[in-house]
């Protein structure tokens, strides 16, 4: 059981940081919960999720395009046993009409955002003598797409940063991974499928079957149940010396 350990979870109002925050609340972990937003129904997310799982569940506003906010929230939390690195963007276009905005944005939430919550987050888990890094990469922190530019630069950096992570924490009760999964039909999907059809010329349907899970030999999208079930696998004893690599759960993409 993870009773008495504190999780926080960024990004986790919507999609797979929810999933993941719900698994390790289920496992019996405190769980702070994050995003940029600040609404009533972002509070009541944690109050309806501390109620179903008899755990404390807090949410705490921050923006990770900033690192100072990134590092506050760490803060904020006071203790962080488990640091899910989940928030993320993704924006489609061809490198050469790629918004500038967007690279900077993708690059500062998908990847510098994990930069900064690590580093503050290792030193309470080295005081706590335990601790758990999950970084929410992908398939593509792996394998390339065209028109994904930034997100693949992230996500391909994000996996290195794991691996460094892992390394420098190697001596210690305290493991850094990363999970990569394959599609999974969250806000962050369902957003790009008309870009892509743009981009392909095609029906959304047929961008859903022919450009999403034409790379997933399951033809089928992961669930965030099942990367919450990896997420409480990582923090499990028979995980402890699973450390600066990565988990796929993509359906065999990158097996190919
Ligand atoms: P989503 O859009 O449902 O969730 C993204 C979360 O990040 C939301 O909670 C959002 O509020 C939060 N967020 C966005 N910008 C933020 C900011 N500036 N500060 C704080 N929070 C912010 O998308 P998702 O699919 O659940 O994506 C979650 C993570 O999983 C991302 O890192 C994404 O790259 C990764 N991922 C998704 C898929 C997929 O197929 N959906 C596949 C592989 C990896």
């Amino acid at each position: 059981s993870l009773s008495g350990k504190t999780a926080i979870v960024t990004g986790s109002n919507s999609g797979i940081g929810l999933g993941v925050a719900r698994a390790l609340a289920g496992a019996g972990a405190d769980v702070v919960l994050n995003s940029f937003t600040d609404d009533e129904k972002d509070h009541k997310l944690a109050a309806d999720m501390a109620a179903e799982f008899g755990v404390t569940v807090r949410y705490i506003q921050a923006d990770m395009s900033k690192g100072d906010q990134c590092r506050a929230l760490i803060e904020k939390a006071g203790a962080c046993d488990i640091l899910v690195n989940n928030a993320g963007i993704q924006h489609v276009a061809p490198i050469d009409e790629f918004p500038v905005e967007k690279w900077d944005a993708i690059i500062a939430i998908n990847l510098c955002s994990a930069f900064h919550t690590t580093a503050a987050a290792l030193p309470k888990m080295r005081a706590a003598g335990w601790g758990r890094i999950i970084n929410i990469a992908s398939a593509h922190g792996l394998r390339a797409s065209p028109f994904k530019s930034a997100y693949i630069s992230a996500k391909h950096g994000i996996v290195g940063m794991t691996k460094t992570v892992g390394l420098e924490t190697a001596k210690e009760p305290i493991t850094a991974n990363a999970i990569c999964p394959g599609y999974v039909l969250t806000p962050l999907v369902e957003a790009q499928i008309p870009d892509t059809a743009k981009e392909y010329n095609m029906s959304e349907d047929e961008v859903v079957e022919q450009v999403i899970l034409a790379k997933q030999p399951s033809k089928d999208f992961v669930t965030v149940e099942q990367l919450g079930g990896i997420a409480v696998f990582l923090c499990s004893d028979a995980a402890a010396q699973v450390t600066g690599t990565t988990i796929s759960a993509d359906g065999g993409w990158t097996a190919q």
